[in-house]
């Protein structure tokens, strides 16, 4: 099952490509030392040949050494994400281009903050932000409008935050041009109107207002600015601008439950506060497009504008995957009505997945073709989910997640560049871009995304990062005959995992009951457990504790080595709905357990990642899954006996 092609694409469990990764490693760090000798060649060293030989410096060698053997032993207790025995959490082994990029890039130490800090790593966090682009399937060719846009982040939860923060930008500017006074025919009619237009009928507005600066005489057009930006939400703060606009309404955030807490602190550090992030219902770990809609009506029958509405694409807890397809329908559904709001995709973690359903000249494969290489990927409808991908209007993506990226690399994209002024940190936006026009469409993208600093959460950010992710998906482009492929290993583990389980599922039935609590989307599996013959929740959950206790490594247990890792988390009535909640728990045999107090204990479940691409070893003959199902087994007999 381990795919040939993926062989010189990691490190290897065994760092079976230590050679191959070390000659890179050596020539490219040799290669930056020329760099800094040939700048000015006739510059001799700074630092004496002879330093070396000095008594201080020889000390402060001998003691940075002495640090870094602690290190490095010290390191030996981390997690070993890398193995073929870690069925954790949402990390595996690093690609080496990305490995090598990064590694190769970080002395140079650029800074993607902006132009001037970073020539080389700019353009390729510029062309990262295209390449992921293409993968969900905006139109990503700067030469034409509209063009998607993206970058790096240092996670998810900063990219999500980046999200909402761009719907209020764009949800919030049509207001302001009313409340300056802006004198044209085609505005909305009221402010609540305004309000309320679909994130594309606003950015419009943006792109019509910037049309009229720059025909207006100098002087006029930088009054009109300054009295625009004088009514924005930016400027006001969000107390300020509510109190001056009773008749609107602050807006709430829509989200599953499945939705990772990072949306959470969105909703606080945006200062809307966590009683406006509504949680929409959900059904079989899926959000329910049906109470979607009657959620909406009834926000809309109240007057209660939205921001936007979230949808997961692969659940941090569960992999699930949320109908965007549906979601992208009611969102366009109520923007025709006049109740506009954004469609957020929080892929995190599912984003990458999309590249399987990519073909070589980045066509949307069919459903038939993608499932051709498997046996019960893709659902009907985790196919619509991601064929509506290129629907929403942003999307967050973590290379350090599904693409292999060491961690520091989150990434948003959205589908409409246009909007990126709105999120400007200064106002020379408007006459920069205003001014330049659309002689050259490409160029003019390239300049405005050269000043990414004004337009992004963070500071300063790493070129290098920039760099690794950009030669990742330039050796391994994002569709399924290269990146795709590790996907494609992903899922087919998954399906393994799936036949093994059952086989250990029918042999351990005298000792405990297991099963599958819902079916898996992609390429996490959860498994719920309950000792035969017990009835009580709270000594199912016991087990699965200590079972989990066997398979991960506490602060306590630091340095101790596992057959194999597995990480732990809880259903709920709210993400499971009471119905499957309840014949879950009947089919795991919990017949004696009051409803009421589940619902506050919830299922505590062992929960797999699947994504090492080697946990079939044909060449030795080894099957990991079917190791560790031989081991949980082992485990489960010894903490059942006797009980
Ligand atoms: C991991 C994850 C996040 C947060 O990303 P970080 O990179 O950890 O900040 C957000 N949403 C989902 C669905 C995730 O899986």
């Amino acid at each position: 099952m381990a795919d040939p092609q993926l062989f010189p694409w990691f490190l290897g469990p065994y760092g079976e490509n230590d050679d191959f990764l070390e000659k890179l490693m050596v020539g490219f760090f040799r290669d930056h030392v020329y760099w800094r000798r040939n700048l000015h060649p006739e510059d001799p060293p700074a630092i004496p040949t002879a330093a070396v030989h000095r008594a201080d410096f020889m000390a402060f060698e001998s003691r940075l050494r002495r640090e870094l053997h602690q290190l490095s032993a010290g390191l030996k207790r981390s997690v070993p994400f890398h193995s073929q025995r870690y069925l954790g959490h949402m990390v595996s082994d690093l690609l080496i281009p990305g490995l090598s990029a990064y590694m190769l890039a970080l002395p140079y130490n650029q800074n993607n903050v902006s132009e001037e800090a970073a020539p080389v790593t700019l353009d390729l966090e510029i062309e990262v932000g295209l390449q992921l682009a293409r993968m969900v399937g905006y139109a990503a060719d700067p030469a034409h409008l509209p063009c998607a846009f993206g970058h790096l982040t240092s996670g998810g939860s900063v990219a999500n935050y980046q999200g909402l923060r761009l719907a209020l930008a764009i949800k919030a500017f049509p207001v302001a041009l009313i409340a300056a006074g802006v004198p044209w025919v085609e505005l909305p009619a009221s402010l609540n109107e305004a309000f309320d237009l679909a994130p594309g009928a606003s950015i419009a507005l943006y792109q019509r207002y910037l049309a009229w600066l720059a025909a207006l005489p100098h002087e006029q057009a930088a009054r009109w600015r300054r009295r625009v930006e004088a009514e924005r939400v930016e400027r006001l703060g969000l107390h300020e601008f509510f109190s001056a606009h009773p008749e609107l309404s602050v807006p709430v955030v829509l989200a599953p439950a499945t939705a990772h807490y990072s949306w959470s602190k969105a909703v606080k550090l945006l200062g809307l506060g966590r009683s406006r992030l509504l949680t929409v219902p959900e059904r079989d770990m899926r959000l329910d497009a049906a109470a979607m809609r009657g959620l909406l009506e009834h926000l809309r029958a109240s007057r209660q504008s939205v921001l936007a509405c979230v949808g997961v694409l692969g659940s941090t807890e569960f992999g699930t995957i949320d109908p965007i397809d549906e979601m992208a329908a009611l969102r366009d559904e109520y923007a025709s009505d006049g109740f506009g709001f954004a469609l957020h995709v929080d892929a995190a973690w599912g984003g990458y997945v999309a590249s399987l359903f990519r073909d070589e000249a980045g066509r949307l494969r069919s459903c038939e073709a993608v499932a051709r290489e498997f046996e019960h990927f893709p659902e009907e409808r985790v196919y619509h989910a991601f064929a509506a991908l290129s629907a929403a209007d942003s999307i967050t993506i973590d290379p350090h997640k599904l693409g292999h990226m060491p961690y520091g690399a989150g990434a948003f994209v959205a589908r409409d560049h246009r909007a990126l002024g709105l999120l400007s940190e200064d106002a020379a936006y408007v006459f920069h871009d205003a001014v330049r026009g659309d002689d050259d469409p490409a160029e003019s993208y390239r300049q405005r995304m050269r000043g990414l600093g004004r337009y992004v959460i963070e500071g300063s950010k790493p070129g290098a990062m920039a760099a690794a992710v950009c030669l990742t998906h330039r050796t391994l482009p994002l569709n399924h005959a290269h990146f795709g492929r590790i996907i494609a290993s992903t899922i087919r583990s998954t399906e393994m995992f799936r036949r093994s389980f059952d086989a250990f599922a029918r042999r351990m039935n005298a000792c405990v009951t297991a099963c599958l609590p819902f079916t898996p989307d992609c390429n996490l599996v959860c498994m719920a457990f309950n000792p035969a013959g017990n009835m009580r929740l709270d000594a199912a959950n016991a087990l699965v504790d200590r079972l989990y206790g066997a398979l991960s490594v506490g602060a306590e247990t630091q340095g101790r080595r596992c057959a194999y890792y597995a990480s732990r988390t809880t259903l709920s009535v709210e993400t499971l709905g009471a119905e499957a909640f309840a014949a879950l728990l009947a089919r795991l045999g919990l017949v004696a357990q009051p409803l009421e107090e589940a619902e506050e204990t919830g299922l505590v479940v062992l929960r797999h990642t699947l994504m090492n691409p080697f946990l079939l070893d044909e060449e030795n003959g080894i099957d990991y899954i079917e190791g560790y199902f031989a081991h949980l087994s082992e485990l489960i007999r010894t903490l059942t006996a006797g009980s």
